[in-house]
């Protein structure tokens, strides 16, 4: 079996629902299963819409329309038969929405969040199986909370590998399978979801518990470059990584591929294809064991947004590991991502990705035993296999906060100038 994923730009309008119908009428969809994430930025527009409803906001029922409305759009431009079965089961996803808004007694953001966000990968999934139905493309729905089984860590949720494993098994594999990327379910039924970006993720927990024969994740680039190409020109191909290369890429930031995707493909040597959904046939790049072929050109990642944080100690101690080992506590505590680490005798820095916008309140913590200072929206440039050239051009025009380099890979802390 093979596995599919097509993330959020690939299905963003009716004309990225057709070319994913093409995609497949071109590489071929025996043995398929197909993991599709939220339609564009729908998972954003749902945050809105979270956001709404605890601030009781008058925009709340605007934000709601709004999705509805960029379905609806997408579904007329799809189907030109206005009584097709995909009207009915659009409306009740909206109709559950709202029940769901109007009976919801829990104060949990992170499980209200998971709730409702989930919402746009089940539309996405719905639109797209009735889509291929009326082109003639028998295929199954399936709701993939029945199958990946989690912890109830809502917005960040843990995989149950055993029951997972146990459900996933009794999969059907000769149809096209369609399922939600992103989504799994808790012991009580209750929707999680497997952090931001977690499509690429569910389409390797499959693949690990099918045993597939590969998978591949179909994107607007041509497959890995050595640079995210929306922030530097001129960036190439790498035909073939290896599963370590492609790790360190994404765990430094290329989203391109979600860091937790690589692991469970690794382990079990299933290779990762990524494409391009504009020119399917192109090989694109190949994650797989063995020598790297390509990377020996310097790679470059850009995380923007990060926050650089330094602590020194009020009297003058030198911070030890009893203090480092506190600030790791509070700081996962917290849920925020350590990106870089550099210590001194009596300072302690770090850049961090405050995802969650708990860093005043670790802060205000923090404070009680440390002097903080700290510099909000700065940019962590990593070069893997770096050259002083390649480390130029990143410092070019910027003024550099921290400078750091082992073997293989060059960090930069930067505030833009
Ligand atoms: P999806 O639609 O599957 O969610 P993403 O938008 O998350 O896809 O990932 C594709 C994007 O990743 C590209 O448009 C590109 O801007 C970005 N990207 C970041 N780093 C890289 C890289 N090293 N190679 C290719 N693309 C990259
Ligand atoms: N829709 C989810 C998100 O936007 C998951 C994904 O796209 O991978 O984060
Ligand atoms: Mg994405």
């Amino acid at each position: 079996m093979k596995i599919f994923k097509f993330g959020g730009a690939s299905v963003k309008d009716a004309d990225g629902i057709k070319n994913v119908f093409n995609v497949l009428e071109q590489v071929g969809h025996e043995n398929v299963l197909l993991v599709i994430s939220a339609m564009g930025k729908t998972t954003n527009a749902f945050e809105v819409v979270i956001k709404n409803y605890f601030d009781k906001s008058p925009e709340l029922q605007a934000s709601i329309q709004e999705v509805k409305k960029y379905h609806n759009q997408i579904l007329m431009e799809l189907f030109e038969d206005e009584n097709d079965a995909v009207f009915g089961a659009i409306n009740t996803i909206f109709s559950d929405l709202e029940s769901f808004l109007q009976h919801n007694k829990s104060p949990n953001y992170n499980f209200v969040y998971d709730q409702i966000v989930s919402l746009g990968e089940v539309l996405s999934t719905t639109v797209v199986s009735h889509y291929f139905n009326s082109r003639g493309l028998k295929n199954q729905w399936i709701d993939v909370r029945e199958l990946i089984k989690t912890d109830n860590t809502y917005r960040d949720a843990i995989v149950d590998w055993d029951l997972t494993q146990k459900n996933i098994k009794g999969l059907k594999k000769k149809t096209l399978n369609i399922t939600q990327g992103f989504l799994g379910s808790d012991e009580n039924g209750f929707t999680t979801t497997l952090g931001r970006e977690g499509s690429d993720y569910t389409a390797a927990i499959f693949a690990y518990c099918l045993g597939a024969e590969s998978v591949t994740i179909w994107k607007d680039v041509p497959g890995v470059l050595n640079a995210d190409p929306r922030y530097f020109e001129n960036a190439i191909l790498l035909n073939q990584i290896s599963y370590r290369e492609a790790i360190e890429l994404a765990f430094y930031g290329a989203t391109v591929i979600h860091p937790k995707t690589l692991q469970p493909l690794q382990k079990k040597e299933i290779p990762l294809y990524v494409k391009s959904f504009v020119n399917p046939l192109l090989p694109g790049t190949r994650v797989s064991k063995g020598a790297d072929l390509e990377p020996q050109a310097s790679c470059f990642i850009v995380k923007k947004d990060q926050l650089l944080i330094s602590l020194s100690s009020l009297d003058f101690s030198f911070i030890m590991e009893e203090n480092i080992s506190e600030i790791f506590g509070l700081l996962h505590k917290y849920k925020i991502k350590v990106t870089l680490i550099q210590n001194t005798a009596i300072s302690f820095s770090i850049c961090v990705e405050d995802k969650f916008g708990n860093f005043p309140e670790l802060k205000n913590v923090l404070a009680k035993k440390f002097q903080v200072t700290y510099n909000e929206n700065v940019s962590l440039y990593t070069i893997r296999h770096f050259t002083e050239a390649a480390a130029e051009t990143v410092a070019q025009g910027k003024e550099v906060l921290v400078k750091q380099i082992s073997r293989e890979t060059m960090q930069i802390v930067t505030k833009e100038a």
